[in-house]
């Protein structure tokens, strides 16, 4: 009976997606069953296919930009999966660059449109030698170089929904697992044993909770299972591929969701640790500063806004830096000043043991956080003075978001929103009103006796 069943389900299964044989044993689904328009596919990738073709070679679009296109959303960007090796690419494409050492690929330009290409991969086991396959001592995969077919290709691939190939010129899709019925059930599904693809890749732990993340999806119980147990695998990944990923996690327009399912699976801790241990231990507005910064950041993305790594590594960073800041003054009778450059310099050094801060972002970080301590300074030409340096804006939303999180600023978001929006005249009263308030900070004293905060910044 249940035989029958199944049956009966595998041929209506079959009827809906009008599959058939194709390639190596695939499953072909047609234009008419899968909904995918050629039109939808950008210039430069359907030209680098046609290229592909003509000199013999396959090609398929394959990987985001072909679940994008089922699932009805604009890819980002468009991957080409070929039985051409990237030498044959190079010499096929005046503009192809291969790049990658752990694993290969090549970027082809079409005008201001970059496509990847990758050569169908094999698994490691058929290596002929380290050029080809690597592994490090905890198995993780050093180089992933050895070139197969497309089964083998699809093996390869990360998760089911990923690894559907389509052929834009004749229209059909191929799969070799149960890509597009995990689509429509929204089921993120590992390719393979999870276990093993997670060990020889620990990057997949963060890409199942980034796919589930951005598209709403669940994961489904056998991959879901090793996230949390073998969330220290990521402590086997190099600092440069963590921060890679850190970028894709948080500044895609998922960041709350991914945030919060990162946190759920224990994977927070092994990419920043400080931010994990003070959204745990610390004070509410500790917490209330990283969410803040997810959902600002989200937004922003929603706007159209820009968005910096380095204001977020600002935010998440925070609240490991007030409490370090906190501890030198009170430890060492530092000013605010001091207390910052030292508490900034222990923090990061730190967090770039976990993920790399490259220094085109490490540098505006830490003047957003400086910044922070010249806000309140308004008197005289320093609010003026301070509107003009090239970190202002930054800084001022971080001091929004503080605000937000329930810092006491003493109104000064208030202040700073107000002056911006003033003219001339108005601006002259709000300072004079300021200079009429009793001055905060501590008479002139011997730097190393300055033990009274003067700011709010700690
Ligand atoms: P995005 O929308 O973020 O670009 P994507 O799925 O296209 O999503 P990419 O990083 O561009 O992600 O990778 C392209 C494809 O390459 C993936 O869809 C997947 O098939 C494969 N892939 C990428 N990274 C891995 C990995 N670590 N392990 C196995 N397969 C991977
Ligand atoms: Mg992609």
């Amino acid at each position: 009976m249940l035989k029958q069943l199944l049956q009966l389900n595998k041929s209506l299964s079959d009827k809906l997606f009008e599959s058939g044989k194709g390639p190596m044993g695939s499953k072909v689904i047609s234009e008419k069953a899968h909904g995918i328009k050629k039109k939808d596919v950008s210039t430069g990738a359907i030209k680098v296919i046609e290229q592909l073709h003509a000199a013999d070679y396959q090609a398929y679009l394959v990987g985001g930009g072909v679940r994008d296109l089922l699932l009805g959303s604009k890819p980002k960007d468009f991957d080409i999966a070929t039985d051409a090796t990237p030498e044959q690419l190079k010499s096929l494409f005046r503009s192809a660059r291969i790049i990658g050492k752990r694993f290969r690929i090549v970027h082809v330009r079409f005008g201001r449109e970059i496509i990847e290409v990758t050569t169908f991969r094999d698994s490691h086991e058929e290596a002929d030698g380290e050029h080809e396959a690597a592994q490090s001592e905890h198995g993780v995969l050093l180089k992933d170089n050895v070139y197969g077919n497309i089964k083998t290709d699809a093996e390869r691939r990360d998760f089911t929904i990923n690894a559907l190939y389509y052929n834009p010129e004749n229209g059909d899709l191929l799969e070799f697992s149960s890509g597009l019925e995990d689509l429509n059930a929204r089921t993120l599904r590992i390719v393979g044993n999870p276990e093993d693809r997670y060990k020889e890749d620990p990057v997949r732990l963060l890409r199942a909770i980034r796919f589930a993340a951005k598209l709403g999806f669940s994961i489904e119980q056998a991959t879901e299972a090793p996230i949390r147990e073998h969330a220290d695998y990521l402590s086997h990944i190099p600092p440069a591929r963590l921060f890679e990923e850190v970028l894709k996690l948080f500044m895609s327009g998922s960041a709350t969701a991914t945030l919060n399912l990162l946190r759920d699976y224990h994977c927070l801790q092994y990419l920043f640790p400080s931010t994990d241990y003070c959204m745990n231990n610390g004070r509410e507005t500790d917490s209330n500063m990283v969410s803040c910064a997810t959902a600002n950041t989200d937004k922003r993305i929603r706007q159209n806004k820009k968005v910096t790594p380095a204001f977020v590594y600002a935010a998440f960073l925070w609240p490991a830096m007030r409490a370090a800041m906190r501890h030198q003054i009170k430890e060492h009778q530092l000013s605010p000043h001091e207390a910052m450059q030292r508490a900034a310099q222990g923090v990061i050094s730190q967090q770039l043991s976990y993920t790399a801060i490259p220094k085109r972002f490490l540098i505006p970080m830490r003047e957003i956080w400086v910044l922070q301590l010249r806000l309140p300074q308004r008197n005289g030409k320093r609010a003026d003075a301070l509107m003009e340096h090239p970190r202002f804006r930054a800084a001022y939303d971080f001091l929004l978001l503080r605000e937000q999180a329930g810092e006491t600023v003493q109104g000064l978001g208030d202040w700073w929103t107000r002056y911006q929006a003033a003219d001339d005249e108005t601006r002259a009263a709000m300072k004079n009103e300021l200079s009429k308030e009793p001055s905060k900070r501590p008479r002139r004293r011997s730097r190393r006796k300055n033990t009274k905060p003067s700011d709010s910044a700690q």
